[in-house]
């Protein structure tokens, strides 16, 4: 277990589901050390976008607060809502039901970096269920940065350092539209498809501080789960941040041009969950 060494084969099986922490390395003071928590299907073009700015597809809160280094990600989810998910949980410990139980992962210690705040989460998140449960691998792309984990890892996951290798078909799955163009439209949450008629078929979450963006028929279809047969689902729990949704409720602000989740038009969408003020986890606090 917790074997060090490239294990590049191991982002190659399947499709590349990853959640990766950013740090700064801003020349600024306020910027400096700061850090991003992200989803990603391709770690390698996420950091280039991050590093050009919101207009290229990078997130608006790491635009001109870099540059940026990506300094390890966690992969091996078996779907992209089970990253999404994770990445959530990781901006936000107080507010995952998974996390806020809790207390220590509330604040950053004063003396603590931002970087190890995060990364203290993480090791309690690898610890805690249903994440220790996965088959994740942590990898370190930065060894300035590596260290061991004080609370020790599931025997099942790896630690291993080193670029990740995605195939060209791994790739593909997630390319709809030519690598020049840097207009993106936004995509599916569930289905990771673009949304074409973001206006007409794109819904959100009822919970504002939820980025969730996804086709209406993708929702429908992950509500009614456990329901076959039916046509129109009566609700469920959103499937990033597991708030309540009713779905006679979100037809109705779809109606009123509210909650579709408007604010996504990058590709990676996911990655704007971050930009929940106040409660994400790199929010200096005054200590
Ligand atoms: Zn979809
Ligand atoms: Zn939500």
């Amino acid at each position: 277990m917790n074997t060090y060494g490239s294990h590049e084969d191991l982002a190659q099986k399947g499709h590349f589901y990853g959640v990766y922490l950013l740090c700064s390395q801003s020349l600024e003071q306020r910027y400096h050390g700061k850090c991003y928590v992200g989803f990603t299907v391709n770690p390698k073009r996420r950091i280039r976008q991050h590093n050009r700015g919101c207009d290229f597809g990078g997130a608006r809160k790491t635009s001109k607060k870099g540059p940026w280094q990506m300094v390890m990600i966690v992969h091996g989810f078996p779907n992209n809502i089970a990253a999404l998910q994770f990445e959530w949980a990781w901006q936000q410990p107080t507010l995952s039901t998974r996390l806020k139980i809790f207390p220590e992962l509330k604040r950053k210690q004063s003396k603590e970096s931002h970087f190890e705040y995060n990364f203290r989460i993480l090791n309690r998140m690898l610890n805690v269920g249903p994440w220790h449960r996965l088959p994740l691998t942590v990898r370190w792309l930065e060894t300035d940065y590596e260290r061991s984990f004080p609370i020790e890892l599931p025997q099942h996951m790896s630690i291993v350092s080193g670029k990740v290798a995605i195939t060209a078909s791994q790739r593909k799955q997630h390319l709809n539209c030519p690598a020049t163009t840097t207009i993106w439209a936004p995509e599916c949450h569930l289905c990771m498809e673009r949304i074409e008629q973001p206006e007409r078929s794109r819904l959100g979450c009822l919970n504002a501080s939820c980025r969730l963006t996804c086709h209406m028929l993708c929702l429908a279809n992950y509500l009614l789960g456990d329901q076959p047969g039916q046509y129109i689902p009566i609700g469920g729990e959103c499937p990033l941040c597991e708030t309540h949704l009713i779905w006679a409720t979100l037809l109705q602000r779809k109606r009123l041009g509210l909650g579709g989740g408007e604010a996504q038009d990058q590709e990676d969408s996911a990655d704007e969950l971050s930009d929940v003020p106040d409660v994400d986890s790199d929010v200096e606090l005054s200590d």
